[in-house]
């Protein structure tokens, strides 16, 4: 059995704080990561998690023990366990909060952020939410990749927020992105670090198809009825995640309805 993740010193760049919120969407918790260049003063904060005061005060010890402060927060997307925190963490931390949308200063794909020698690009990679973006961490050729790609398991698309063709292209963008060697690793927004990017990314991809065909299949005998659908392809799944099941059948009947 693998050790349970609990977070650390990942890379000479990127440490996680582990959020106290574990569930069956969640895994082990909200992975808080902490970018820096070695040797600097300043950081960036990539989700600071749920409203949980004491999640947010190791936070700031980590940095505080580095000698650092927080010049700037970014948002994978907007969910409550990502996001939850950002008002008071940018209280807290004197720094600007920056994702897509929800009033924050905007971020757009291929935006360069310079943080005190630290470099990340901004990929866009809707599907998951509409909102959803990855965060390019050159250096370590690491991908931040939220909710897009978990450290276990597979993610969801949050139907009609999010969908699957947009889901698909994001995939394939990141495929791409392993397939040069610019991405070698993916930090995910919960569960472990993935090591094989281009492994991972793979799984995804054929698991999402293999799925596709699964829906059209049971849809050909049954008709689109969305909880027959559920019952069939997700037996293998917890039935506490089935309504979650239910966002992601009905993305891929709007997928199917769209892409015949
Ligand atoms: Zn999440």
């Amino acid at each position: 059995m693998t050790p349970a993740w609990v977070g650390g010193d990942i890379t000479s760049r990127a440490t996680c704080v582990l959020a106290p919120n574990p569930g069956a969407m969640t895994l082990e918790g909200t992975n808080t990561w902490v970018l820096m260049e070695p040797g600097s003063a300043q950081c960036v904060v990539v989700d600071p998690g749920p409203l949980d005061e004491q999640h947010l005060q190791r936070v700031l010890d980590l940095v505080a023990l580095r000698g650092a402060r927080v010049v700037l927060t970014l948002l994978t997307h907007a969910h409550l366990d990502h996001a939850e925190s950002a008002g008071r963490f940018g209280e807290l931390t004197g720094a600007p909060v920056r994702a897509i949308g929800a009033g924050h200063a905007g971020l757009g794909d291929g935006d360069r952020l310079t943080v005190d020698g630290l470099d990340l690009a901004v990929v866009a990679t809707p599907g998951h939410t509409g909102d959803s973006l990855s965060f390019l961490l050159a250096a370590e050729n690491a991908l931040l990749t939220g909710d897009t790609i978990l450290g276990r398991g597979t993610a969801v698309v949050m139907w009609p927020d999010g969908e699957l063709s947009a889901y698909l292209r994001s995939l394939q963008r990141i495929e791409a992105m392993t397939g040069s060697g610019e991405v070698t690793q993916i930090l995910p927004g919960h569960g472990p670090t993935v090591p094989d990017a281009a492994g991972v990314v793979r799984y995804y991809l054929d698991h999402r198809s293999e799925r596709l065909e699964q829906v059209r299949a049971v849809v050909a005998v049954r008709g689109g009825d969305v909880d027959a659908v559920v019952e069939t392809v997700y037996a293998d799944v917890p039935r506490e995640l089935w309504p979650v099941a239910r966002l992601s059948v009905l993305a891929q009947l709007d997928y199917l309805r769209t892409h015949p």
